[in-house]
């Protein structure tokens, strides 16, 4: 559906140009929910940004974006425009700054749908079975209501139902739960896995958080200082991370270890990309770093069936894994 090749995206520096992501590639297959993980400053969120041409001013982009073989990076901004809302939609963090304060939440939802065209009728029902879908109790009781009058857990649902209206075949996630309460969290994720599998669209899901990707990405992106450090299937990279960073992120939630029930923090702070250190950017925080490390940046390579890494020493990480 969705193949990222190469893209890199500079943003204006104070002296320079300051490269943010750094020849990032990965596909997003139909049917399949592709996470990207990483901490601040890993460029996850300027990558999915890109996708649909969010990026700010005097942002430069190289690379190759291509949805369903149509090269995104030099479609015209009325064509993706189009693409927005219709074939791909997105959720954002924070529903309040996405839902509109002064319109009811039937409108906002139906938006989309009147400029198709469509009654006023076939609206109101297709509105009604989208907050349905969207695990809104009594939809039609709730047309008339603000955004204020819902609590943050219901406004993200009205926000699912509106990124649903227009059928998309994929639907971008950027941090959807992080504004919400722990066990609203999870009943929202639930929802997104549900409808995923339901409708067999494709997802783009963007956290910080594992056990975010551990319920309900098929396949995670690991990226560090805008760099991909390790992809593959969720269960493989979960079970047998292959590159210190994953390995050091797997041992920082507890949760989604089967072995051990302590957790350890990431050593160090994140590198940023205005000062990626040279080589691995990953070496100052990492246990097993030598001079190779500081001197050469690891490629992404193939380690198996589905599983690339960017690491010098993939193999040895590997044969270190507890028993
Ligand atoms: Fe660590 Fe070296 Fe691998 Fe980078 S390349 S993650 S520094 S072992």
């Amino acid at each position: 559906m969705l193949e990222v090749s190469g893209l890199s995206i500079d943003l204006p520096g104070r002296s320079t140009a300051v490269r943010i992501v750094d020849e990032v590639s990965f596909a997003i297959p139909a049917a399949t929910t592709v996470g990207l993980i990483g901490e601040s400053g890993s460029g996850k969120t300027m990558t999915a940004n890109a996708l649909i041409g969010l990026l700010p001013d005097g942002a430069a982009v190289q690379g190759s974006l291509r949805w369903r073989g149509e090269e995104l990076l030099t479609a015209t901004s009325s064509r993706r425009r189009e693409l927005r809302g219709d074939e791909i939609a997105m959720i954002f963090q924070d529903p309040l700054a996405a839902l509109n304060p002064t319109q009811t939440i039937g409108r906002q939802v139906g938006e989309i749908l009147r400029r198709s065209g469509q009654s006023r009728a076939a609206v109101r029902t297709r509105v009604i079975e989208l907050l349905d879908r969207a695990g809104i109790p009594e939809p039609a009781s709730k047309l008339a209501s603000y955004p204020h009058e819902f609590s943050g857990g219901m406004r993200q649902r009205a926000v699912i139902a509106m990124a649903l209206a227009g059928s998309p075949s994929l639907l971008l996630a950027d941090e959807p739960t992080t504004a919400l309460d722990v066990t609203v969290q999870a009943r929202i994720l639930r929802l997104l896995r549900t409808i995923q599998e339901e409708s067999g669209l494709s997802m783009l899901l963007v956290s910080h958080d594992l056990r975010v990707m551990a319920h309900v990405a098929h396949q995670v992106v690991v990226m560090y200082a805008g760099r991909v450090a390790e992809r593959g299937s969720t269960a493989a990279i979960l079970r047998t991370p292959a590159h210190p960073y994953t390995r050091a992120l797997v041992q920082s939630v507890p949760a989604v270890r089967t072995k051990s029930a302590l957790a350890h923090p990431l050593p160090g702070t994140p590198a940023t990309p205005a000062a990626r250190p040279a080589g691995c950017a990953f070496h100052p925080r990492c246990p097993l770093a030598r001079d190779r490390c500081r001197e050469e940046q690891p490629v992404l390579r193939s380690i198996g069936p589905d599983r690339w890494t960017a690491c010098h020493f993939a193999e040895e990480v590997l044969d270190e894994r507890p028993a």
